[in-house]
């Protein structure tokens, strides 16, 4: 079984614009094992009992879905605003330059719902944070927030955690 996940990751220069170190997680999806490694560390991870496993779109949703079936959870969708058929609730969230928007289903979570928020990949923290928000907003315990991977010096993890969410990432 191929252990070593951050070896199956390939960083793309210059993408989506020059000087951008992108990190390319479609080389671990298509290795099984990797996948499966990655996909059983982060059900293994998991803390207490969830409802529903909260993906951001769209490599989040992937990962969502595969922890939901073993932790016997239903999938909640975060999408770009302006994606979703229902009434929505959105958050706006900062970007280098200028702003954007993430919505989810207003009638997506019970209040009181336990909720593990999943993501591919956590730099700044301003997606995940405002997915926070929304969810927070929607009446859902966010307790825990799960990434393949973690860019630590752009401080995202460390900014999620002081909104009082348990981090974990598989790669640093
Ligand atoms: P943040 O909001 O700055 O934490 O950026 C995280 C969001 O942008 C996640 O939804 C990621 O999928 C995406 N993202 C940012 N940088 C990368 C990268 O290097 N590789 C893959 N996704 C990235």
């Amino acid at each position: 079984m191929n252990d070593d996940l951050a070896s199956l990751i390939r960083t793309i220069p210059d993408f989506p614009k020059p000087g951008i170190q992108f990190r390319d997680i479609t080389t671990l999806l298509l290795d099984p094992d990797g996948l499966a490694t990655a996909v059983r560390r982060m059900v293994d991870a998991t803390r207490g009992p969830v409802d529903l496993v909260a993906g951001i779109e769209a490599r989040g949703f992937l990962f969502a879905a595969a922890l939901a079936v073993p932790l016997r959870a239903g999938v909640l969708l975060i999408r770009k605003d302006g994606k979703l058929p229902g009434a929505t609730i959105a958050e706006e969230y900062a970007l280098e330059y200028g702003e954007d928007r993430i919505a989810m289903h207003a009638d997506a979570c019970a209040p009181g719902a336990r909720v593990l928020l999943i993501d591919d990949l956590i730099a700044t923290g301003g997606t995940a944070r405002a997915a926070v928000r929304l969810l927070r907003r929607a009446g859902a315990e966010v307790g825990q927030a799960q990434f393949l991977v973690d860019l630590p010096d752009l401080g995202g993890a460390d900014a999620l955690r002081s909104d009082g969410i348990q981090v974990d990432a598989l790669v640093s």
